[in-house]
């Protein structure tokens, strides 16, 4: 008997209907011949689009759906001319971080041989690690409430114990999981500012804490501004990194650099009991319609999302089929055939996402 796994789908703006569709196209291949599980997707209706439509951005319903599922997968939103009356932009994917306590940021940076990459990597030498962001507190904690005067403006950064902690115990368990099937050695390194600010020392002390939990692991501790070089300089010594909301949003685009482009970036946001993926990029107004736009990065997050739910639901099907999904899209990546324009190719979605399909069969 096959186990049912329901996932909300959010289609998204821009590109993200167009790199949702053969997403989901795949994931119905691979639920189709699974003896273990079948994917029911249901559509959770958000956005730019839907508010322009309707007034809505983010229907109640939609919520709902999304907090029923057992996993979120969800495509680029957004549109910069689509505002709300105070100029800001429809981003229920920061709603959704907020509302289902979503505090870490997944961020998985890997070049693979053969891969394009703007650094000259040594023979031999591949980049894989993963970068953890907390996504809920940090300097992003006042986000849409700094005050600012005619002389000052102040944004509040905050670090808690109760995040922090769950955050620490997250990084060291994707360091475990990474190291028992072989693709990391071990190591966790918290990325903070400790030698300059106080809140960090906080950070850094509860990080300790929960390394002193994991003698089989290597935990260490590297300032911000000296991970920016080592990301560039030695970027394949890393496994797991973990750190505060806007350290991380800097450091994953850094990391997205590595592997050629925002077109590869995959991401997860996870908490204790909900998980969305999605890509790391926007919803690319400038090449919408035009069935170009790459869709590995959203098919890489579908891909983490099986891993996930393999692992969380212990379910070892679903952690085979979301490694052979990821590691189909390396093959086409390496292989440097019908990629799309963003990795120097001149493929269209449909026919970049056909040839995953084709290295999933082989
Ligand atoms: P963007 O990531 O959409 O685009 C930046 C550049 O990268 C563009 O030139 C675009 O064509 C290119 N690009 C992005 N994804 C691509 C893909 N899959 N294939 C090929 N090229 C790709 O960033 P932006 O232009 O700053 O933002 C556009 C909209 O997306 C805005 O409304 C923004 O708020 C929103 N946004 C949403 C998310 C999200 O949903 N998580 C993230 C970032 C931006």
């Amino acid at each position: 008997m096959k186990k049912n796994y329901d996932v909300a789908v959010f289609h998204g703006d821009g590109i993200g209907p167009e790199i949702m569709a053969p997403t989901l196209e795949i994931l119905h291949q691979l639920s189709r011949s699974s003896p273990s599980y079948e994917l029911v997707f249901t559509d959770a209706p958000a956005g730019a689009g839907h508010y322009a439509k309707t007034g809505e951005s983010f229907p109640a319903g939609s919520l709902e759906t999304a907090r029923n599922a057992d996993a979120i997968l969800l495509s680029a939103m957004g549109l910069p001319d689509v505002r709300y009356p105070d100029g800001t932009e429809i981003s229920p994917q920061i709603d959704l971080r907020k509302q289902l306590g979503l505090f870490a940021g997944v961020r998985p940076v890997k070049v693979s041989s053969g891969q394009m990459t703007p650094l000259a990597l040594p023979t031999g030498k591949e980049i894989d690690f993963v970068l953890i962001r907390e996504s809920t507190e940090g300097l992003f904690f006042t986000q849409g409430t700094g005050e600012v005067t005619e002389h000052e403006a102040r944004e509040t950064l905050l670090i808690t114990r109760e995040v922090s902690e769950k955050l620490f115990r997250f990084a060291f368990k994707l360091a475990q999981n990474r190291k028992r099937t072989g693709r990391g050695r071990g190591r966790v390194t918290c990325v903070d500012k400790a030698n300059v600010f106080r809140a960090f020392a906080f950070f850094r002390s509860m990080f300790d804490a929960e390394a002193a939990h994991h003698p089989e692991l290597q935990a260490d501790h590297a300032y911000v501004d000296a991970t920016a070089l080592w990301m560039v300089q030695k970027p394949w010594e890393f496994d797991v990194l973990v750190t505060e909301n806007m350290f991380g949003d800097i450091l994953s685009d850094l990391g997205a650099g590595l592997m050629g482009g925002l077109g590869l970036a995959p991401s997860a946001d996870i908490g204790l009991n909900h998980a969305v993926f999605q890509p790391c990029h926007g919803s690319a107004p400038d090449i919408a319609g035009r069935g170009i736009a790459n869709p590995f990065a959203m098919i890489l997050s579908a891909a983490m999302m099986l891993e996930w739910l393999g692992l969380t639901r212990d379910h070892p099907g679903l952690s085979n089929d979301g490694e052979r999904l990821r590691e189909a899209v390396e093959k086409v990546t390496a292989n440097g055939q019908n990629l799309t324009r963003d990795l120097g190719g001149t493929a269209g979605t449909q026919d970049a996402a056909s040839s995953v399909l084709e290295a999933l069969r082989a």
